[in-house]
Parts: C-alpha cells; sequence; structure tokens
C-alpha cells in the first residue's frame, strides 16, 4: 500500500514522500539538504534509498534543495519538460534529468505516477496522482484556482494532500504585505483559499476518501485549526464526517502513514447492532510527532 510523509509545508519549504515497498519518491525538495536528510532520517528512511525526486514546479521553495542533495545522490529528477529546462539551469549536480510532458503518466518502480496540468504562476506546474493496486494519494500544491481537470484527477483519491494557503478575510486586512502581492497570492495564477479548498475538497471526495492533509498555509495569513475547520466543516456538510483532516507542519514531519480506502460500513440488521458504534474500524490513536531539533526553523520567505 502507498504510504504518505510531509516533510514540511510553507512558504519556506516543501517536501512530501509517497513510498511503495522499497520505491521511495521525494515530491519537491525545497528544503535545504541538511533538513531534507534530518527530515528523513527522523522518519526512520535512509536519504541514499530514495528512488527519485519528482517536482511540481521550479519555484525555489519547491527546488532549492536539489543541487547540494543531489551531489551526493545523483537521483533521477523528474519534471516537466519545460520545469527540466528551468531548474537544471541553476542545477550543476550530477543529476539524471527525467523529463515528462504534463498530462502523461510514469511508472517509478511500481508506483504509477500521473500528472496533469495546474494554473500557477510558473512555467509548466503540475499536480500528481499516485497509485497502486491497494490505494490512490493525490497532491496538488500551488494552484490558483480550481479548474476541471484538477477534479477529474483527483476524484476518487483514498488520501490527498492539498494547499489551503490563506483567509480571505486575513489576506486583505495583512498590513504586511503590499497589495501587489496581495493580488499575486490570491489571482487565478497564485494560490488557493481555505474557502477554495474546501470547494475542491467536497467536489473530489469519493466513498474511498479517509484523509485530507493541508499544507502551504501562510504564516501571517492563515492559521492550521481555521484551515482545518472550514475543510472539515465542508465535508460534514456533505454528510463526510469521518474524513481525516490535518495540517503539515513548516518545521517538523508528519510520520509516514497508509494511504488506506474507506473500509466499507456493514449495515446489520437493527437488533444486531453493536451498542456503541456501526463503524467497522474505530479510529486510531493519532500518530506521535516526529520530536526533531529546535533549530530547524527555516528564514521565512516574504512570500
Ligand atoms: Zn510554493
Ligand atoms: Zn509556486
Amino acid at each position: 500500500m502507498l504510504e504518505l510523509a510531509i516533510l514540511g509545508s510553507g512558504s519556506s519549504g516543501n517536501s512530501a514522500l509517497v513510498c511503495l515497498g522499497e520505491t521511495r519518491v521525494l515530491i519537491d525538495a525545497g528544503l535545504s539538504a541538511k533538513q531534507l536528510c534530518l527530515r528523513l532520517e527522523a522518519l526512520g528512511v535512509d536519504p541514499d534509498s530514495l528512488s527519485g525526486i519528482i517536482l511540481t514546479h521550479e519555484h525555489g521553495d519547491h527546488t532549492r534543495g536539489i543541487e547540494v542533495f543531489c551531489r551526493k545522490r545523483p537521483l533521477p529528477v523528474y519534471a516537466t519538460t519545460h520545469t527540466c529546462a528551468v531548474v537544471s539551469e541553476n542545477v550543476n549536480s550530477a543529476v539524471t534529468w527525467r523529463p515528462f510532458e504534463s498530462g502523461t503518466q510514469l511508472s517509478i518502480g511500481g508506483i504509477k505516477v500521473e500528472s496533469f496540468s495546474v494554473p500557477h504562476d510558473a512555467v509548466d506546474p503540475v499536480g500528481f496522482v499516485f497509485r497502486c493496486e491497494e490505494s490512490s494519494i493525490g497532491i496538488l500544491s500551488d494552484v490558483g484556482h480550481v479548474t476541471r481537470m484538477i477534479i477529474d484527477h483527483l476524484k476518487g483519491v483514498d488520501t490527498l494532500f492539498t494547499e489551503a494557503n490563506y483567509d480571505e478575510v486575513m489576506l486583505q486586512n495583512d498590513t504586511k504585505r503590499p497589495w501587489s502581492t496581495k493580488q499575486r497570492i490570491s489571482n487565478r495564477h497564485g494560490h488557493l483559499s481555505n474557502d477554495q479548498t474546501a470547494e475542491l475538497v467536497s467536489e473530489i471526495a469519493g466513498p474511498n476518501l479517509t484523509r485530507v492533509v493541508l499544507g502551504h498555509l501562510s504564516s501571517d495569513c492563515n492559521t492550521s485549526e481555521l484551515a482545518i475547520s472550514v475543510i472539515a466543516r465542508k465535508l460534514a456538510d456533505s454528510g463526510l464526517n469521518e474524513v481525516a483532516v490535518e495540517c503539515a507542519h513548516r518545521s517538523k514531519p508528519i510520520p509516514l502513514k497508509a494511504a488506506a480506502r474507506a473500509v466499507a460500513k456493514i449495515y446489520l440488521p437493527v437488533e444486531e447492532k453493536p451498542a456503541k458504534s456501526s463503524r467497522v474500524c474505530e479510529p486510531s490513536a493519532p500518530e506521535p510527532q516526529a520530536e526533531l531539533p529546535n533549530d530547524w526553523k527555516q528564514t521565512e520567505w516574504a512570500f
């Protein structure tokens, strides 16, 4: 079964990990090489054991660790042809570039990876769906608005990682950012608000969806509590009360977790119903977060 971990997420750096057995794929490498190694090790993953890196787009908060991380590890780096062209200009290490066209499907080990175009102010940004026989994981980061293509690709996934960048009121009231930056964030090629993400999640949610992980939260214009409450409320309105919603962190990883499919409920005759609940599986206790050194906080970008 596929497993997902988030090494870190936010405007200061983004990286996630999808594993299937011995196949381990890093999605974006926007943390420093040192942080990538520390956080992989904290998850129990040897940095030298990765199968490759796949990129959503070229922005620094998704690519800045590649140069140093790949100096010692000449990994294949998968990205669209246009993204490869831009990123390779700044990477001198012995990377094996594996260009692909947006909209095509790749195989990395036993994982099938579908790519699809997304609207963002980058040369050729993409989202992904990772699939194996038993499960699927959708990955969506840095998207200005939700398109039909995004919904069609992500519909029915078991686990979804998606950005929920800002709260509209907090962004409008923010005094640190000039008007032009606010425009860049909220325009059709910027980032998703909590409300846009909630709309997306309710559109793509199918009976298999068990988990939504929110990422790329703005440090000034959003909070974990607010983002979770907006998305969870929208899911509840659609009758999806049992989908787990959580936020990725900037400075510590979320450990690997299997992308389990929802288990179909068994409807027993009334007299045989269990007294407490009709759920087949009781929710498990929350996983402990990996303890990490305090000096991990990275300098925040302007945005
Ligand atoms: Zn980003
Ligand atoms: Zn970006």
